[in-house]
């Protein structure tokens, strides 16, 4: 059970005031709010410790450095991974893919061929195009049905002994769609291909266990549960973290340097050079361990109450459509009303002090499959209420009534 008025208490910025008014922040699908304890992971880092890690023999750089790999083991547990060096600290998913992406640049050959799904964000889209553009590989989509969800059947005729690569989200941001990746991870092993999972909008909510789904590869950025930005990670197997080569030059991912040759450090160094984002991964793992405490399953459930009440009570307002209706959902409502542009609904709602995110989420197939510009996208998070669920219907229908 979640204890929301306690929880509330833990986000200090739940307590400020936007045009006069309480904030309600329902763009949780963008970045989430930072517990007092993760602000505070940062302000201990800068006031106590700071210094750089991995090299020093002085007594900080050592602190640093076992906190830095604390964090790194944290994150192996929460995820599930086999070993602390599968785990490879970013700047975040869009980093970690566009890992991925240039090491496959040496893998694959023309001809080949990768799948994306129709429900990726552009992160996941760019990256890939990039790749076949260099290696001459062929891109083919997983197209989605009206619902939101995928079209498996289509996906199954799709995958082949010519794809090296399938990469999929876990969640889809625009319409919070929980996608089915265990058949998805299945079905591209029967050909041998690697499967990457961007669990970017999943991780909130849910605990992957990357050895159960079997994952080659599975990304997430930590600012979407509870942490800082510009820190994130990829998760490999160590088998294909082995293969790909480095994705930059630098300090920290050498082993020994001549003019002639470098050779490589091991993993997961060989994937960090430079010095990394310290006090972020540190952070990180504190809000790993915030958000286990909380417990992952009294979130989703949670959630689901919240997702189940918003999207009862959106709909009672007439000309008001909601897109991705499947069963499998995150707390994520995509809406319009009427022909109602969203960013005038959003414009409107900011003034009455709630944040929602309008426009195309990263995602304009999606929103050139539904025809539309973009959507009101109301994403709900652990430490929201219904109250403030009615404040947005409210502010939605004095909208409406000022723009229509
Ligand atoms: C937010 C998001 C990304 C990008 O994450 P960054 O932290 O901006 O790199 C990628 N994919 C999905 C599904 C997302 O929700």
């Amino acid at each position: 059970m979640i204890n929301v008025d306690k929880i509330r208490k833990d986000f200090p910025i739940l307590k400020r005031t936007v045009h006069g008014k309480p904030l309600v922040y329902f763009d949780n699908a963008a970045t989430s709010q930072t517990p007092q304890i993760v602000i505070d992971a940062i302000v201990n880092y800068y006031s106590n410790y700071n210094s750089n890690i991995h090299r020093g023999v002085h007594t900080l750089s050592q602190e640093a450095t076992d906190k830095y790999e604390e964090a790194r083991i944290k994150i192996q547990r929460h995820f599930n991974a086999k070993n602390p060096y599968e785990i490879i600290l970013t700047s975040g998913t869009t980093h970690s893919i566009n890992m991925v992406a240039s090491g496959f640049a040496s893998i694959l050959k023309k001809g080949d061929e990768i799948i994306v799904s129709a429900l990726e964000h552009h992160s996941n889209i760019v990256p890939w195009q990039m790749l076949c553009e260099k290696t001459g590989a062929v891109l083919k989509v997983i197209p989605m049905l009206k619902n939101g969800s995928l079209d498996m059947e289509a996906y199954y005729k799709l995958v082949n002994k010519k794809t090296k690569l399938v990469f999929c989200n876990h969640v889809s941001n625009a319409l919070g769609t929980v996608n089915p990746i265990e058949k998805i991870i299945e079905a591209a092993h029967k050909f041998d291909a690697a499967v990457l999972i961007d669990g970017a909008q999943a991780t909130p909510h849910i605990k992957p266990d990357v050895q159960a789904l079997n994952v080659d590869f599975y990304v997430a950025s930590a600012h979407k549960l509870c942490g800082p930005t510009g820190v994130g990670l990829l998760y490999g197997k160590e088998e294909w973290l082995q293969k790909l080569p480095p994705y930059q030059g630098g300090g920290e991912m050498i082993a020994t340097v001549s003019f002639e040759k470098t050779t490589y450090a091991g993993l997961p160094h060989k994937f960090e050079a430079g010095t990394p984002n310290i006090c972020g991964g540190i952070a990180f793992g504190a809000a790993i361990d915030y958000m286990n405490a909380v417990g992952f399953d009294n979130i989703a459930s949670y959630e689901d109450e919240l997702l189940k009440y918003g999207t009862q009570e959106l709909l009672k307002i007439e000309g008001l459509k909601i897109y991705g209706t499947t069963s499998e959902k995150t707390a994520v409502i995509s809406f319009n009303v009427g022909e109602i542009h969203p960013y005038d609904i959003g414009s409107i709602l900011d003034k009455l002090g709630i944040a929602v995110r309008t426009g195309h989420h990263c995602a304009q197939p999606i929103m050139d499959f539904y025809k539309i510009p973009g959507t009101v996208r109301a994403s709900f998070s652990f430490y929201n209420t219904k109250e403030e669920i009615d404040i947005l219907i409210n502010g939605v229908k004095r909208a409406v009534m000022m723009l229509s």
